[in-house]
């Protein structure tokens, strides 16, 4: 169909979302997806007695409107995460009866410096140069009550969130991510907050079953995409060795990935210049399995956080009604970083030497530690998501979204709300599409169920 057929680059969540709006809209798309599977950051691995572990995304919550709707609309199932018992505190690698002092306060000035900041043009905020070139581990250092609850903090919002160390994120960057997810208390919390559901069978089954719902001719495995070149007459899209031809792309990528494609035209300076600024960040999550939950036993949650070693949180994530326990734990920034320089056997007896100082020598022996290299993955190098550089939001950012002749940007990274999560994926997927058409001339036109105003 001339007129309408838009090449979409990924089937992670922001890929298949936009492919199927423009399905929905009656345009043409066709998905090139690198790997041999859909889905991107979201993997599931299946347990040999039932369940799963999810390996990349897990979590939705309130507001993230869009992904209960798909979870609905593609017959899928949530459960909460598990609320029972106390959580676990380590500050200054001792146990701490509550939050440091002064943390809430510390918090709650960033959620106020946050509330004033546009998330879709982060860079026009009245102090946005100051806050660019001011990292978030300096922000703390200087306006933190004491050194312990700077360095609290730090590790849970840069880390937590963007899984960095403070001093590789600006005060800007953070500032963007929390308005754009509802502030601290939204993005840190479990009940009422982003961790509080997960979805039968992980987000990673979604996928796939978003995947089936386009016709199969519309979705090609084991095509990385490689080139793309425009002009006047229209787009070729070079991937696998087979060129494919369009009237638009949308390039449903982290930055950092989309930025190692090549351009023909080359892309503008100031949007290449962004794919050079926005790396991925290092996590490093990590499942324990135990034979039980023996930490519910000891009225404990199983959610942990701490200041000391490598581990900055863990969670429970038994899945109800299933024999077993399963304590994750997440390592972030350079401490991610140390981990992965060590051999496997000296990286997994860290990890349970963590554990056992969190929760005692029950924690020493699990049934398996499972993890997964996210950085390693050339389809992904990195997690949870790309973050801006300290001192490039405010020349860099205008190119984050903005269309490049026939090129449309999607990917978690370009969504204002819940940038960096699955529910941003979508939005910006939905987004790029509705871009795409308008672009093409074309009205969106969104099945109810699946309708979006943006
Ligand atoms: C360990 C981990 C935990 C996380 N936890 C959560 C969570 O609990 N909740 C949450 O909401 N989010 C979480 N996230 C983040 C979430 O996974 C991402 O925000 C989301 O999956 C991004 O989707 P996307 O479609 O934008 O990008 P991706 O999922 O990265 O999709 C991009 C796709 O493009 C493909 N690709 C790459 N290069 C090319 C190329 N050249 N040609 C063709 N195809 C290409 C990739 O294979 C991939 O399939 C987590 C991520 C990780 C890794």
């Amino acid at each position: 169909m001339r007129g309408g057929r838009v090449i979409v680059v990924g089937a992670g969540f922001s890929g298949l979302a936009c492919a199927l709006a423009l399905t929905d809209a009656g345009a043409e798309a066709l998905v090139l997806e690198a790997r041999d599977r859909v889905g991107g950051r979201t993997l599931s691995r299946p347990l040999p007695g039932g369940g799963w572990l999810d390996l990349g995304a897990q979590w939705i919550g309130p507001t993230q409107d869009r992904m209960y709707a798909l979870v609905a609309a593609y017959g899928m199932e949530i459960f909460a995460s598990p609320a029972h018992g106390a959580p676990t505190r380590l500050l200054d690698g001792r146990p701490a009866g509550g939050e440091p002092a002064g943390l809430a306060g510390l918090l709650g000035t960033l959620d106020e410096l946050a509330v004033g900041l546009d998330p879709a043009a982060p860079w026009r905020a009245e102090r946005a140069a100051e806050w660019d070139r001011t990292t978030l581990g300096g922000w703390l250092d200087a306006n933190g009550p004491d050194p312990v609850t700077a360095g609290y903090a730090g590790r849970l919002l840069a880390g937590g969130l963007l899984a960095a160390s403070p001093d590789e994120v600006s005060l800007l960057q953070m500032l963007f991510y929390l308005r754009s997810g509802g502030g601290v208390g939204s993005l840190l919390g479990m009940a009422g907050g982003a961790q509080q559901d997960r979805i039968v069978g992980g987000p990673a089954a979604l996928a796939r079953r978003m995947a089936a719902a386009l016709p199969p001719e519309r979705l090609r495995l084991r095509s990385p995409v490689d080139a793309i070149a425009q002009d006047a007459g229209g787009v070729r899209v070079h991937a696998g060795g087979e060129v494919h031809r369009g009237d638009a792309v949308v390039v449903a990528l982290a930055p950092a990935l989309a930025g190692r494609i090549r351009y023909d035209p080359p892309l503008p300076a100031l949007r290449d210049g962004l794919t050079q600024r926005m790396p991925m960040g290092a996590a490093l999550k990590v499942h324990a399995r135990y034979p039980e939950p023996f930490w519910r036993a000891e009225g404990r949650s199983g959610v942990a956080t701490t200041d000391t070693g490598p581990l900055t949180e863990t969670v429970d994530n038994s899945l109800p009604g299933l024999p077993g326990g399963v304590l994750t734990g997440f390592s972030y920034g350079a401490q991610a970083r140390a981990l992965r320089r060590l051999p496997d056997a000296a990286r997994r007896a860290a990890l349970r030497d963590a554990l056992v100082a969190l929760f005692g020598p029950a924690a020493a022996r699990p049934e398996d530690l499972v993890e997964y290299d996210w950085s390693a993955d050339p389809w992904t190098r990195g997690c949870f998501c790309g973050s801006v550089t300290p001192g490039s939001w405010c020349d860099y950012g205008p190119s984050l979204r903005a269309a490049v002749g026939r090129v449309h940007w999607a990917g978690t990274e370009t969504a204002t709300r819940w940038s960096g999560y699955l529910e941003g994926a979508v939005t910006a997927g939905e987004r790029a599409a509705a871009e795409a058409l308008a672009a093409l001339g074309r009205a969106p036109r969104f099945k109810e169920n699946l309708r979006y105003v943006y």
